[in-house]
């Protein structure tokens, strides 16, 4: 049988992630920890505007947990407003507004999420060039 994830991280990780949510102006948003279908670590309800966590997520560490409610912010902040919000795949778009909610971007090592990789960099060289 599955333990049930200790009660206390939940508790931390909910607070966290609605001071979070309403840091990146998702006001009126919820957090839930629910059980999701295998390999899905998290997901983004625009019209229900929730977030929804794996709760067996709830027994790895916090910042794994922050990490994969940080993606979904990003969808959530990504939404295609002119296709009656639609969720917007892993794309340049997504990913730059990932890095900007403060998403971590993986090591060069890790070919997973290049576009992450890719969208630090497009930042990166738009910082130079307004800097110079
Ligand atoms: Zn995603």
């Amino acid at each position: 049988m599955k333990k049930f994830p200790r009660f206390e991280s939940m508790i931390a990780a909910c607070r966290w992630g609605t001071r979070e949510m309403g840091k990146h102006g998702l006001r009126g948003w919820s957090l839930e920890f629910v059980t999701l279908p295998k390999f899905t670590e998290g997901r983004c309800k625009l019209r229900l505007q929730t977030i929804q966590v794996e709760v067996a997520e709830l027994e790895c560490r916090m910042s794994k947990v922050k990490g994969i409610i940080r993606h979904e912010i990003a969808h959530a902040k990504n939404a295609d407003q002119h296709r009656h919000g639609t969720i917007r795949d892993h794309g340049i778009e997504w990913a730059m507004t990932a890095i900007r909610v403060g998403c971590k971007v993986p090591r060069a090592s890790e070919s997973h999420h290049g576009i992450l990789r890719q969208a630090n960099e497009m930042l990166a060289s738009k910082q130079r060039r307004t800097s110079e």
